[in-house]
């Protein structure tokens, strides 16, 4: 089968950034997709026999829509288009439009072809009518010297920017409903991501990280290099709860726990030259993604905090993930985690934080 990729914003860029974006592009589409490639200024023809192909592109960031198209000499167009409208089952269509695009030097113009091409139509299925304005179906003709291709649909793709032109970033991966939704938005505009699980048992279990596990695995479709990597987290977590339990300030768990992330996914973050983290807090949604909060957990960490998720409501996240595919995996049952107190502080005093952090062994 012949494909035809459309990008989006490559074209808006100088001709070297285009070159490195459209080399990345298709450097993502031969790692999922068994193919040719052939490009042209604007265009990228993928030629494959992938039966998965479509499910495929759909999931390629930096594709905004594609046609399944097919081939024929200028010569044979009058004689092939009759084959494609059969092909697409034209018949079920009332109404029908052409649309021409040319390229290079031909004796008719678009239009003129797309007139002539319709009067065959019509011959051929005189069932049908034109109409020009809010046709039932579609053919397009893009003819190229004297190669044309032939498609009627346009499939909508993901969007965004090739994966991996912007770069590296860590990923604070719980499983849940948020972070996840907030990765692929980073991985949307181009960013690799390093997707960090930290395992907080004895406060969760086996069923908290097969969650995280069943929802990487869905956000690999769009990434095969998607690898979650598990952090333990939860002797600190014991040692930490101690602390609190003696200073009374058991309210500052989620905070300090969250500090800790932050600072490990630093690490991670400079040792694999990554540019920063990406978490799915949204702001005001739980107590403790306040204001004040995320001031204090930005304290802990010297790298850039993306939270693409900031001005989202509960609604909107869910529905993107509904989109994604992430949310079904991400409402599996799940151990929530034990160690949250009944009143997380939602006011966290920075003084505060660090005293007990003075208490806590470096980690
Ligand atoms: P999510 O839906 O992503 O679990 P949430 O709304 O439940 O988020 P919190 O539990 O407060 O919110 O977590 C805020 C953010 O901290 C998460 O979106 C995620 O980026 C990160 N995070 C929380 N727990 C973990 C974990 N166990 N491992 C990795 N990151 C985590
Ligand atoms: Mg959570």
């Amino acid at each position: 089968m012949l494909y035809l990729v459309r990008y989006s914003e490559i074209f808006l860029k100088s001709e070297w950034v285009r070159r490195k974006w459209e080399d990345r592009l298709i450097r993502n589409i031969k790692r999922v997709l068994d193919c040719r490639i052939r490009r042209e200024r604007g265009r990228i023809w993928v030629i494959t026999d992938d039966p998965n192909a479509k499910e495929k592109l759909k999931k390629i960031f930096g594709i905004v829509s594609f046609s399944e198209c097919h081939h024929c000499k200028l010569e044979d167009l009058d004689r092939f288009v009759v084959d494609f409208c059969r092909m697409i089952g034209i018949e079920k269509a009332k109404t029908f439009a052409v649309r021409v695009k040319r390229v290079g030097t031909h004796d008719f113009t678009s239009q003129q072809k797309a007139a002539e091409i319709g009067a065959i139509i019509l011959r051929n299925f005189p069932n049908l009518k034109v109409d020009l304005d809010n046709p039932d179906l579609t053919i397009y003709v893009e003819i190229r010297d004297d190669d044309c291709y032939l498609f009627s649909e346009v499939i909508r793709g993901v969007g965004g920017i090739p994966l991996g032109v912007e770069g590296k970033l860590v990923s604070l991966f719980s499983g849940g409903i948020d972070s996840p939704v907030a990765t692929w938005l980073m991985m949307k505009r181009g960013c690799e991501i390093i997707p960090i699980y930290f395992d907080c048992s004895p406060f969760t279990d086996e069923s908290t990280l097969k969650r995280a596990k069943a929802v990487a695995e869905v956000l690999r479709e769009y990434d095969p290099d998607f690898e979650l990597r598990i952090v333990e987290h939860g002797e600190f977590l014991i040692k930490l709860k101690e602390i609190l339990k003696e200073m009374r300030l058991e309210s500052y768990t989620c905070v300090l726990c969250k500090r800790r992330m932050y600072r490990v996914a630093e690490e991670i973050a400079r040792e694999e030259g990554a540019k920063g983290l990406v978490t799915g807090e949204s702001l005001g949604q739980v107590a403790s993604q306040t204001l004040d909060n995320l001031m204090v957990l930005d304290e802990a960490c010297r790298l850039p905090i993306y939270r693409p998720l900031i001005g989202f409501d509960k609604l909107e996240v869910e529905e993107l993930a509904k989109k994604i595919g992430t949310f079904e995996a991400s409402i599996m049952q799940a151990k929530e985690c034990e160690a949250v107190p009944k009143k997380p502080v939602t006011r966290a005093k920075l003084e505060k934080v660090l005293e007990i952090e003075e208490k806590l062994e470096p980690v």
